[in-house]
């Protein structure tokens, strides 16, 4: 099928999910939107994110005339107040814009970054350093390193949005921040993903006296069905309405407090925790007022790959999100995938995947000199795609390629390199919003793990993060992901908008951690190659190959139970998802938006937004405008 029909017909398909259930989504601003829609399609505006109250703050904020911008800050902010343990102005992000005056996409970095005083040796344990042990012992991962001071880095949040509200959007932070604080201030509606993550949290809260005030009143988590406000919050908000992120955060009593917060986190004594509660070890760091003085968002270029016709644009480092999503369809452009049957074509995705991420463990991270261009270039990808075997998957780990020597033949297979075990995890969150006009937003923000450092800012309302365990624990000269002060640990956020000639076709992003990278990867085949719909690429079950040495794959149980025995013949070892940390065995929770040009001249742009409709309890998708039914 011609590529303009094809995408034709995928709209007809995925028009016709939207509206087998009878239902548009809730259109208005619902004063306490709980209502959860996965898919509708409209015009006028679009948002898709993992709650109804962040997606009806975008639509008010739409309907009243505010941007994609204006919306996704509007949105972001509402997630703060009801997701307050993936995201908030505590942590640090990354904004990909669209602007339809220009056709242009623009990025900001918005990545929490390490105090100047964070040394090398910031994850060794002091107490471990003695004569016949002077290097001393890495901290634990867990607990130490989670639930810690040094693991904070410098917020970006808040300079996120005051930076694409200046640049970009036509409100200023106090009309933005507006729905969120309505939300903090009248409460949201305690369902059992919020009662679940703080129980999940539950030791690590109960060690701080001011996270235990908000999150265990009483000394458990909020009831299923409660209404949870947040004054704290909503106070914290106004102040960063009447100053700006610049006064009211990075300077001023609040930075004040954040620094003494990671220096001297509110901490209870052993004997005032709750009976069976251990006393954590919880290391401090050193952030002071003046690295929040001089945190600065970056604006920078996105990167840029060519895919079968689309456009697909992502974020440069310090993510490594755009590099690597890059790579990996630059090596999958090699081959046919839509001639394979599915196991087949999963099996380019997943090898494809461990090349990818061979090369982002070697060469991504925030130092000068990433060879961007070259992993984002089709030739390297092109040489990159020779070490597939068709019929069978690689020994792991596979080793990087040579970014300063290829030319697109197929070389002979160098020695495997070891890959460091990933400890990344699965929090954060994504939203996707689109205006009338045909801006578009995709944002993905985090705190890191969900529940991020554990420690709230006494009397604020929020938490902060602990995304400095993003950097390598084990530090090595050659490791671009190495400690440094100043510096911001790799992500895999991967917020993609992907255009067809120039005008958006699809804008997608995803949580999960280093599984980021391979989710947006997937949702991109499912969707150009294997002929599914954007609801159904979302929805399709999901693996991750992130080249460990164990040769794992990564894999929801519906992956398994649909792929595990073919792709076993492979020789691809798949295990279910989820650990000790996460007790949900799922991948991700997605959100998209895709367009469609409307009928005839000047004909409005048509928009699917797609949640989850069953990860994290499902997501919220809205359209200002829905679509009319079809008759049936
Ligand atoms: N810290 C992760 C990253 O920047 C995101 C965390 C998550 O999605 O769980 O890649």
């Amino acid at each position: 099928m011609p590529r303009l029909k094809r995408r034709l017909a995928a709209v007809t398909a995925a028009l016709a999910l939207a509206f087998t259930g009878g239902a548009a989504g809730p259109a208005a601003a619902d004063p306490r939107a709980t209502e959860k829609t996965p898919t509708v399609a409209g015009t006028g505006g679009a948002v898709s994110t993992v709650d109804p109250e962040a997606s009806a703050a975008a639509i008010e904020v739409l309907r009243k005339g505010g941007n994609a911008v204006d919306a996704a800050v509007a949105a972001a902010a509402t997630l703060g107040v009801t997701e307050p343990y993936s995201a908030g102005i505590g942590g640090g992000g990354y904004f990909v814009y669209y602007e339809a005056a220009t056709g242009k996409v623009h990025t900001i970095d918005g990545r929490e970054t390490a105090p100047a005083g964070m040394q090398p040796d910031a994850f060794i344990d002091p107490a471990t350093k003695t004569a016949e042990n002077p290097a001393g012992t890495p901290y634990r991962f867990s607990p130490e390193l989670v639930t810690s001071g040094v693991s904070v880095g410098v917020p970006g949040t808040p300079a996120t949005w005051e930076r694409a509200l200046e640049n970009w959007g036509t409100l200023g932070l106090r009309e933005a921040l507006r729905p969120a604080i309505k939300v903090a201030d009248r409460g949201f509606v305690v369902d059992e993903t919020f009662r679940q993550q703080t129980l999940d949290n539950r030791t690590r809260f109960a060690q701080f006296s001011s996270t235990a005030d908000l999150f265990l009143p009483g000394g458990d988590a909020p009831a299923v069905g409660s209404v949870f406000r947040n004054h704290d919050l909503a106070e914290t908000y106004r102040l960063l309405a009447q100053r700006g992120a610049e006064g009211g955060f990075y300077a001023g009593a609040l930075a004040e407090e954040i620094a003494s917060a990671v220096q001297a986190p509110p901490r209870l004594s052993a004997d005032a925790l709750p009976a069976g509660v251990p006393y954590l070890p919880v290391p401090v760091g050193s952030m002071t007022a003046a690295d929040l003085a001089a945190y600065a968002v970056r604006d920078q270029a996105p990167t840029r790959v060519s895919y079968r016709g689309y456009d697909v644009y992502g974020m440069a480092p310090s993510s490594s999100g755009g590099t690597t999503v890059g790579e990996a369809l630059n090596i999958l452009e090699q081959f046919e995938l839509a001639g394979m049957d599915a196991p087949a074509a999963l099996h380019h995705y997943l090898e494809a995947s461990a090349l990818a991420y061979a090369d982002r463990g070697k060469y991504v991270g925030d130092v000068p000199g990433v060879p961007t261009a070259a992993l984002t270039d089709d030739v390297f990808g092109k040489e990159r795609a020779c070490l597939i075997d068709p019929l069978a998957a690689a020994p792991k780990p596979v080793a990087p390629g040579n970014v300063n020597s290829y030319d697109g033949v197929c070389p002979a297979a160098p020695a495997a390199l070891a890959e460091d075990a990933d400890t990344e995890n699965i929090s954060t969150t994504n939203l996707t919003v689109a205006d009338r006009w045909g801006n578009v937003v995709e944002y993905t923000l985090t705190i890191e793990q969900t529940g991020g450092s554990g420690i709230v800012v006494p009397g604020r309302g929020f938490i902060l993060n602990n995304e400095l365990t993003d950097f390598s624990t084990v530090w090595r000269a050659d490791d671009p992901n190495r400690i440094e002060p100043g510096k911001r640990p790799r992500s895999s956020m991967s917020p993609t908008i992907v255009l067809q000639d120039g005008e958006p076709f699809l804008a997608l992003g995803t949580p999960g951690g280093s599984t980021i990278i391979t989710t947006v990867l997937q949702m991109i085949v499912n969707r150009i190659d294997l002929g599914m719909d954007v609801s159904q690429a979302l929805a399709a079950p999901r693996a991750s190959q992130r080249n460990f040495a164990s040769g794992t794959v990564t894999s929801e149980p519906e992956f398994i139970a649909a792929y595990g025995e073919a792709l076993k013949g492979y020789g691809h070892k798949l295990v279910p998802a989820g650990d000790a940390l996460t007790s949900a065995a799922e991948i991700g929770a997605a959100t998209a938006i895709e367009f469609s040009p409307g009928d005839g001249e000047g004909g409005e742009l048509r928009m699917i937004a797609a949640a989850e409709p069953t990860r994290r309890g499902g997501g919220s998708a809205m359209v200002v405008a829905p679509a009319p039914t079809p008759s049936p």
